[in-house]
């Protein structure tokens, strides 16, 4: 247990997150290949069949079958997931709308939290974790417009 430093960045507790396809791109991952990964095994059924099995399928489609499908699968998340991975699916879940560090922590604890054990990071220690992303493609939202939602 540590004491907060004055010193550290500041935790904005209204900042919120989402996953930016540019910064994946500019990394040079693709996220209509991330979600392809995460699209759960029902749709993999489907998927192997097609001639390209969905490599052809435009993120924004992937999304939305992720969204409305592979996310409500038991497995999609799970106690066993890492950390990040797990933060990537819930915004995933969400159809990639813009949430909070608290919104984070909260699903979390929510979908990913193992009754056995509470190593649910703090929505500070959430905030923390996207800051240092450097695979999933998680920014910070700048500028949120008034309570506007736009969607990827
Ligand atoms: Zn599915």
């Amino acid at each position: 247990m540590s004491t907060t430093s004055p010193a550290g960045p500041a935790f904005d507790p209204s900042g919120q997150y989402r996953i930016d396809p540019e910064t994946l791109g500019a990394q040079g991952r693709s996220f209509a290949v991330l979600l392809l990964h995460r699209r759960c095994a029902s749709c993999w059924g489907t998927l192997l069949q097609q001639p390209a099995q969905g490599l052809d399928i435009e993120a924004e489609e992937h999304l939305e079958q992720v969204q409305a499908h592979c996310a409500s699968a038991p497995d999609f998340i799970h106690s066993a997931l890492p950390v990040m991975e797990t933060l990537f699916r819930i915004l995933l879940a969400s159809g990639n709308q813009p949430m909070t560090a608290e919104e984070l922590h909260v699903a979390l604890r929510e979908r990913w939290a193992d009754p056995s054990n509470s190593r649910v990071p703090a929505p500070e220690a959430v905030a923390r974790l996207l800051s240092r992303d450097a695979f999933y493609g998680i920014r910070p939202v700048s500028a949120p417009e008034g309570g506007r939602r736009s969607p990827a």
